[in-house]
């Protein structure tokens, strides 16, 4: 059996540099480094940051001793502007990409455009982007189209940086038919379309894909989506032990994919396994 691995795999870039900082802060002498909730959606990750000194806490109390770590995810601006009236010290870790949509939707919103905001209503970054938009952003996704949906004269669309463009394109295509004007910001991040596009790739030559990464992450599960809507069989794994050799049984080719959160070691161990089962 063959194991082919994507070369994209691995930390992004904004991933990286949130770790950097947060390793940094929790070496320096200013006390203890924490986050608000966890820095990566990759329950190893931050299990490993914890024993360096990271640690994720829910809430924001004040005088809190040490440094407040933003996440790559970013923040609401209300959030922030808290952090820093209670006097805690603060990193912030967010990623520059995360920081380009949450600027474009502040323009948008300033230059009188309602904000829509295409991905998951639920995830942080999106939350942050919606709050730089005054919170009058709407967050849309396939489902919410097809409710009945509204015209509008001025509509400024952003995508989740996590977003595939396919998707991103489709909501597009359904906007133009509801708008009188409408302004286009693609704020998908470089890595997450390269990591889809190589994985895409790979999926349709191989007889079967695994996907590593945290269960919790958007990006990995997008990936697993994905690769299954090809019609490739699919497995969606958070570590090696969860792989089954009875999934292997006849295959020629393998894949190995991740998201931009799961670290170059998980990988690894995800391979040295399935070549066991050789
Ligand atoms: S996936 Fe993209 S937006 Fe998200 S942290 Fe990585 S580089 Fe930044």
């Amino acid at each position: 059996m063959k194991i082919h691995v994507v070369k994209e795999a691995g930390f992004c870039f904004g991933v990286k540099r949130a770790i950097r900082l947060a390793s940094n802060a929790a070496r320096s002498k200013a006390g203890k480094a924490y986050t608000l909730g966890p820095l990566i959606h990759n329950p190893q990750v931050v299990e490993d940051l914890e024993k360096k000194g990271v640690h994720a806490v829910k809430e924001i109390r004040k005088n809190r001793k040490g440094t407040l770590i933003i996440r790559s995810h970013g923040v609401h601006p209300h959030i922030l502007k808290r952090i820093r009236t209670k006097g805690i010290k603060v990193v912030d870790a967010t990623c520059p990409f995360v920081k380009k949509a949450q600027r474009m939707a502040k323009l948008l919103h300033d230059q009188g455009y309602q904000v829509a905001v295409v991905g998951e209503a639920h995830h942080p970054e999106v939350q942050g982007i919606v709050g730089y938009a005054g919170d009058s952003a709407m967050v849309i996704n396939h489902n919410r189209m097809k409710r009945s949906f509204p015209r509008f004269w001025k509509l400024g669309v952003i995508a989740q940086t996590t977003l595939s463009i396919d998707a991103f394109k489709q909501i597009i295509g359904r906007l133009i038919e509801r708008t009188e004007e409408l302004k286009v910001c693609n704020t998908i991040c470089d890595a997450t379309a390269r990591t889809q596009k190589a994985t895409l790739k790979l999926a349709g030559k191989v007889d079967m894909m695994i996907v590593v990464g945290g269960h919790n992450s958007a990006n990995t599960t997008r990936l697993t989506k994905l690769c299954k809507r090809l019609g490739t069989s699919t497995h969606h794994v958070e570590t090696a032990g969860e792989l089954r050799k009875v999934w292997f049984e006849g295959k020629k080719s393998v894949g190995v994919t991740s998201g931009t959160s799961t670290p170059e070691w998980l990988i690894k161990q995800v391979v040295e396994r399935i070549r066991s089962f050789n």
